[in-house]
């Protein structure tokens, strides 16, 4: 439909903006995620927007966004100035709404780690707050592209846990105005179970938040059912667990599962042209990506790691453990700690372990580029993805896009979105460290032919459900809400 207008509204814009050193102008730096990869060729492509925060404290209304530079050829490129609207935060907004109310108390409490989540009023209120300031962003957005035609229908996606009361925000704006458009949102994080949605002191606002799309998405079908269940219990809602839709007021709205994936090719590319960055021949590399999260269950696999050296000594030397770990909310308390207590365990592990020509944990706290990630992906014979909790996990969908040598096996946690869909990696509960090490022995010792067995239909599924793949199905069934609620907007 060429009239349609996607407007996409996240936490932060899609590229990161700099100041250059020489001429105090702002430029954009690309930042390579799938999501943004995905979607910005059809923002670009239908004239749409992108809502975001800079991602800088210091930038006022006063600091223009700059085009793309010439040589920029991302996918955000293709989006000129005026498609791109920013919302600045000042420091007092940023610490209370993004690292204290969404990474101290949604972030935990959605991962279903609720002794970990903190609830305060005043964090509470610059949520609101900023919430507000994103749908009355939106709402010039919407305002502007309804100056192409009187035919226009704007399509607003809104992204992730920062965002779940602009939905409602925006509805009774655009219901005032008597102004249609199509809402819908995306979680990227899991939804958890009522019983433990319920501990948020302001549960009911979230999902009257959310209830103001058309249709909401997640990754897997468990957590569109707890969605369901907390409307049912929380709000009285009627709900339909089969087709997946809530009623709220006299609207319907839509509940959808749709895994995200992975740009699969580039990946693959990737890996193809990547040199090789780890020298040692002889020895097979177990790798872990994560960024320091105490939601990824680091702690956890790195016990499981020393357990197994203590219980199979034949393997010594014979293997390395490399884990990348990306800094990470360093201003909150719960992540300072986690990285004091990785430091302090992988210290003992190398203390206990080390021969003279080698040691079995390398420990790069930093982030890598995804074309290095590509050969580390390549080079591994084991990836052990064991998150405690994760709405999907990409690190898992990269690994197998990228092993196109002699195959490797992939230790994943069911706890994770991924462990719905990747059936042939070996699935592991990652508290039971000692099923864990015997795993690891396990996936070394697996036969060729298996391996490769695995890897071929985990590399099939991949290939096939790819981020493309992915935003072209929310987009679909978005559209396919108009004939749900005809007159509702
Ligand atoms: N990543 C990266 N450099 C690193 C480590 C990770 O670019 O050094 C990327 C990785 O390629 C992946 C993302 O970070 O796309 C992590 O996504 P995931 O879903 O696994 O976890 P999240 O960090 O979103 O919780």
């Amino acid at each position: 439909p060429s009239r349609e207008r996607l407007i996409v509204v996240s936490n932060r814009l899609p590229f990161v903006l700099k100041r250059d050193d020489l001429t105090g102008k702002l430029i954009r730096k690309s930042s390579a995620g799938g999501l943004v990869t995905a979607v910005a060729p059809v923002v670009v492509d239908c004239g749409g927007r992108w809502v975001g925060w800079t991602g800088d404290c210091s930038l006022t209304v006063d600091d223009e966004i700059p085009e793309a530079s010439e040589e920029d050829t991302t996918p955000t490129a293709g989006l000129l100035k005026h498609q791109v609207v920013p919302v600045y935060l000042n420091q007092q907004q940023f610490d209370s709404y993004y690292n204290g109310c969404c990474n101290g108390t949604l972030w935990p409490l959605f991962h279903s780690m609720s002794d970990r989540a903190v609830y305060s009023s005043e964090y509470w209120q610059d949520y609101i707050q900023v919430n507000q300031l994103f749908a009355d962003k939106t709402l010039e957005a919407i305002e502007f592209s309804k100056m192409d035609g009187p035919d226009i229908v704007p399509l607003i996606w809104i992204h992730d846990y920062h965002l779940t009361l602009m939905p409602s925000i925006l509805r009774q704006a655009l219901n005032e105005k008597n102004s249609n458009a199509l809402l819908g949102f995306f979680l990227h994080i899991p939804f958890p179970p009522w019983d433990i949605f319920r501990l948020l002191p302001w549960d009911d606002e979230i999902l009257l938040g959310l209830l103001g799309c058309d249709m909401i998405g997640f990754h897997i079908e468990d957590y569109c059912i707890n969605f369901l269940d907390c409307c049912h219990r929380r709000l009285g809602c009627r709900i339909d667990r089969k087709n997946l839709l809530v009623e709220y007021g006299n609207r319907i709205v839509k509940i959808a599962a749709l895994p995200i994936g992975i740009p699969f090719d580039r990946f693959q590319r990737m890996a193809e042209e990547a040199p090789r960055l780890v020298k040692e021949k002889r020895q097979k590399i177990i790798l872990g990506v994560d960024r320091l999260d105490y939601t990824k269950g680091l702690v956890h696999r790195l016990k499981a790691f020393e357990r197994f050296l203590e219980k199979h000594p034949e393997h010594i030397e014979e293997v390395i453990f490399i884990q990348i770990a990306v800094p990470s909310r360093t201003d909150v308390k719960e992540y300072q700690e986690l990285k004091e207590e990785m430091d302090q365990v992988i210290g003992r592990i190398n203390g206990r372990f080390s021969t003279a020509n080698w040691s079995p944990i390398r420990y790069i706290y930093g982030c890598v580029s995804q074309a290095e990630l590509a050969a580390y992906y390549r080079d591994a014979f084991i990836a052990m993805v064991t998150p405690l909790r994760d709405g999907m996990n990409l690190v898992a969908k990269e690994f197998v896009a990228c092993q196109i040598e002699e195959p490797g096996v992939l230790i994943l946690s069911p706890f994770a979105g991924a462990g719905e869909t990747m059936q042939e990696a070996l699935l592991i509960n990652p508290y039971k460290i000692d099923d864990v090490a015997e795993l690891i022995c396990s996936a070394l010792e697996m036969s060729r032919d298996e391996r490769e067995v695995r890897m071929k239909n985990l590399r099939r599924r991949e290939k096939v459900n790819n981020v493309d793949a992915w935003a072209q199905a929310f987009l679909k069934a978005i559209r396919s809400t108009t004939s749900m609620n005809p007159e509702s907007d």
